[in-house]
């Protein structure tokens, strides 16, 4: 049974994280969420069905989590909150936030396997990419798009995973939970020399996850054509050779020209045209498509590109193709063309 362009998952309870109880000013609000909601409202959701993100049962979390770092947070939370690290906080309604945002991926990725919808997308924080497994860090306490990638394939018998990392920041967490793995092919594309500091081009993953890690770092100041062309001639070939049965996006929007923690040069457009790629790839292999929103930190810009990405899953518009970069694109090619036909 498949409801509209779309189907949308989000829980009041993720607005209920708020950083900045311990550390004001820190961008992480749950304002965030509040503009992506307002400007959705703006246009009737654009069709999609609303749905709520359940909480996510403690041995869901631990397919990709230790059973220390869930308690380490949960027994924060409930003492009232701390400082993981110098960016990385917990409230006193953390975690509850934290268990609708992984528990949200999960449900997402069930409805999406079983054919309720085609694609999808969860609005809900904390984020996740740079959770690992054994460490919060990042402002993410629960890696949200491992956890359902690893529900999806040991509990709903999904074979292969596909996860796209277009947010500016490394998915150092998600990288991690899955180098050794052959079953998810993991790329990111982000800006290299900023934090983590991880995901250069030579990590490819390790032993028998060897050439299933794609690391795609972008000088600072990159704009559209660059990112579209290492996704066009280096991600999706891969991505396509690698034939998943569910793609995951984790889709963060700190790449916007408009955002305060990073330095990338994408227009709200650039997403849109980023999401058509996609959709276009997870449509030829059959796939099913679900987005997790992860960073994001000037609310407009960030509200816009979410809007213009759930369009664009759902329109049917060309993709707008990119020539190769000259020397990037091929730095690339070499590296990933070893291990997938580019
Ligand atoms: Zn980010």
């Amino acid at each position: 049974m498949r409801s509209g362009p779309g189907i949308y998952f989000h829980h009041p309870a993720c607005l209920s994280h708020d950083p900045r109880a311990q550390m004001p000013g820190h961008p992480d609000t749950p304002e965030r969420l509040m503009a992506i909601e307002d400007a959705l409202t703006a246009r009737e959701w654009l069709g999609w069905e609303r749905l709520p993100a359940p909480a996510a049962q403690e041995s869901q979390l631990e397919l990709v989590h230790t059973r220390g770092h869930v308690l380490r947070v949960k027994e924060m939370s409930q003492a009232g909150g701390g400082a993981i690290d110098p960016d990385t906080f917990v409230g006193e309604l953390s975690y509850l936030a934290a268990l609708h945002a992984a528990g949200g991926a999960c449900e997402m990725a069930r409805a999406l396997t079983a054919g309720e919808a085609d694609v999808g997308f969860c609005g809900v924080r904390p984020s996740g990419h740079h959770a690992e497994v054994d460490r919060a860090m990042g402002f993410c306490l629960f890696n949200n798009v491992a956890v359902a990638a690893e529900f999806a394939i040991r509990e709903l018998g999904t074979g292969r995973v596909f996860i796209l990392d277009w947010d500016v920041h490394h998915g150092n967490g998600t990288a991690e939970a899955f180098r050794r793995r052959s079953d998810v092919l993991f790329a990111s594309i982000h800006q290299g020399g900023i934090y983590p500091g991880t995901g250069s081009l030579a990590d490819v993953g390790s032993g028998p996850g060897e050439g299933y890690t794609i690391n795609l770092p972008v000088p600072a100041g990159s704009g559209e054509e660059l990112w579209l062309s290492l996704l066009e001639h280096i991600v999706l070939p891969a991505a396509r050779a690698f034939e998943p049965d569910l793609v995951l996006v984790s889709a963060g929007f700190d790449a916007h020209r408009e955002d305060p923690l990073a330095g990338c040069r994408l227009e709200t457009d650039s997403f849109a045209e980023m999401a058509r790629h996609v959709r276009d790839a997870a449509a030829t292999l059959g796939a099913p498509l679900g987005a997790v929103l992860e960073g994001g930190y000037a609310p407009a810009a960030l509200a816009q590109s979410v809007q213009a990405t759930l369009a664009a899953l759902a329109d049917e518009a060309p993709a707008r193709s990119a020539a190769p970069e000259p020397i990037l694109t091929s730095r690339a090619a070499t590296h990933i063309g070893r291990y997938w036909p580019l």
